[in-house]
């Protein structure tokens, strides 16, 4: 008890042991029956399997604790997956223009269940290469769900069996918030975007409730694949915390593509028929208290709750670690990655910080430079992470929002730029789509500290400028730029 208490005294400081140290310490005799390694890392997903790699690259003795599939939510269940649907979604779109470029497509048939079975064997072929890449890397893989024990010297116990090691890195990732039936009656004959990526068909009729980018990505792929989509929103408008543009019209082409679109609406309830589900709508209008409207959408096969997502913190006994969570159960890290407790970090999406990919990877490498090779500043720059959304059109996003630099640098010092158009590709179909795009700029130099736009390519086109807007480029060094045309991209070195 008295060593716990000690060892949560200890300040969070960034611990580094050179290689030769490290090799004698994970040699020594262990004082308890637990296997001892170097590094010990709860969760196989992106931030884990990265920083247990680097971690042996570098020296260390390594292990990987996973209580499902190696990859975590990016490879199994996110982004991967994701990607191969919108891939889909995207043909689907172009099936639209073929006739305006001049082919003659006769009726084209679109598999779900083939796509699927495609990209569960890619995912399964994945989880093969995560594995060899352990094996390859040295790193002690252990199946099973760990948690940790009430030793007083940090140690995890998973199928009955003791780890312990005096780095414990936890990446144990997150999972879809769900609504109990005593919230929403009927809420669990829903599926949340695990289950999305287990339908074994098309659904006819789906209806997503959320407005975050994971609401959108699912209900764009669902629509534009031919199922006949409803997204319910309790607000006016999606991605409310991206630039207001973006925000904006977002909700514009949602519409435009055909997703019927429940602004300040609510689930109330969920029943079951013979014919499917059927939902329960309530809108409440904004500006009148008390004028509620009920509406059913009936024939439902596909009822999909993307309306958050939490840390898997609630298994782990972190509490009796001395391991601090906030309200939501996220755990607090400083800018290194340590937690309240001596010993043991956290990276990725459990820190509830940028949850995306590659900050799990790259926080993950960090740390173990830190760690494992003595750089003792070696700390992920959490500023300027640029995001994609994979709507449709899809959106780039990188920076402030032009209200974040308002608030932060004040309205005088802040500088707009805006663009709207249609896309060359979109002159000669009938089927169109705008392309908006906006800098935020700050002071007399005016840097670039955002960069938002939403369009044909834009998912592309965001990588090469979140690096200049990392090197602090200006205006003027946009419009330095020579312009590549003909094509979306040079707007943004021409912008007046
Ligand atoms: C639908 C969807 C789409 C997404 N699309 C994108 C995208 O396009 N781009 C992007 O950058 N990000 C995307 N993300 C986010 C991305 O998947 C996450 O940010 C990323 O996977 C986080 O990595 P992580 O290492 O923190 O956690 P995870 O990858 O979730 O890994 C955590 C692992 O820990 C395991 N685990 C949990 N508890 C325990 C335990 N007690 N013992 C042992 N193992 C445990 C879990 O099984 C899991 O494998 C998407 C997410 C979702 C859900």
């Amino acid at each position: 008890m008295l060593l716990k208490k000690i060892c949560r005294l200890l300040p969070s400081v960034s611990l580094s042991f050179p290689r030769l140290r490290v090799l004698r310490r994970s040699s020594m005799a262990s004082e308890s029956d637990a296997t001892r390694f170097d590094f010990l890392v709860i969760g196989g997903g992106s931030g884990g399997l990265a920083g247990a790699r680097r971690a042996a690259e570098l020296g260390a003795n390594a292990a990987v604790i996973e209580s499902h599939k190696l990859g975590g939510t990016c490879v199994n269940v996110g982004c991967v997956p994701k990607k191969v649907m919108w891939n889909a979604a995207v043909h689907a779109e172009y099936l639209h223009d073929h006739c305006d470029y001049g082919f003659e497509t006769g009726s084209v048939r679109f598999s779900w269940e083939a796509l699927k079975a495609k990209r569960d064997a890619y995912i399964a072929h994945l989880n093969r290469i995560y594995r060899n890449n352990l094996d390859k890397a040295k790193v002690t893989f252990i199946q099973g769900y760990a948690r940790f024990t009430d030793d007083a010297e940090p140690t995890v116990e998973v199928n009955g069996k003791k780890y312990t090691a005096p780095h414990i890195l936890i990446s144990t990732g997150g999972q879809p918030s769900v609504l109990s039936d005593e919230e929403v009656p009927g809420a669990s004959l829903g599926i949340n975007s695990d289950g999305f990526f287990e339908l074994e068909t098309l659904p006819k009729r789906s209806v997503i409730v959320g407005a975050g980018y994971i609401a959108v990505e699912m209900a764009g792929i669902l629509s534009t694949l031919g199922s006949k989509t409803s997204l319910i929103i309790r607000q006016t408008g999606v991605l409310r915390n991206f630039d207001a543009l973006i925000s904006a019209n977002c909700t514009k082409e949602i519409q435009n593509n055909g997703i019927d679109l429940w602004k300040n609406s609510q689930v109330k309830s969920v029943c079951k028929t013979e014919k499917g589900l059927e939902v329960t709508i309530v809108t409440k209008d904004p500006d009148k208290t008390n004028d509620e409207k009920i509406s059913v959408i009936e024939e439902v096969d596909c009822l999909l709750w993307a309306i958050g997502r939490q840390p898997n913190t609630a298994g782990l006994n972190i509490g009796a670690m001395g391991v601090d969570t906030d309200d939501r159960g996220h755990i607090i890290v400083d800018d290194f990655q340590n937690t309240t407790r001596s010993g043991i970090y956290a990276v990725g999406d459990v820190c509830g910080k940028a949850l995306l990919t590659p900050v799990a990877i790259a926080a993950g490498r960090k740390l173990a430079h830190r760690l494992f090779e003595g750089k003792k500043d070696s700390k992920l720059d959490y500023s300027c992470i640029p995001t994609v959304v994979f709507s449709h059109p899809p959106i780039g996003t990188v920076g402030l929002t032009e209200e974040e630099a308002v608030k932060t640098k004040g309205k005088e010092n802040v500088k707009i730029y805006k663009t709207s158009f249609t896309p060359m590709y979109h002159a000669i179909t009938r089927r169109k789509s705008q392309c908006i795009m906006k800098l935020v700029c700050v002071g007399k130099e005016e840097k670039v500290v955002g960069l938002h736009m939403q369009g044909l390519g834009c998912d592309e086109m965001l990588q090469g400028f979140a690096v200049a807007i990392k090197m602090g480029a200006t205006k003027e060094d946009f419009d330095k730029t020579v312009a590549i045309h003909p094509t979306s991209s040079e707007e943004f070195v021409t912008m007046r």
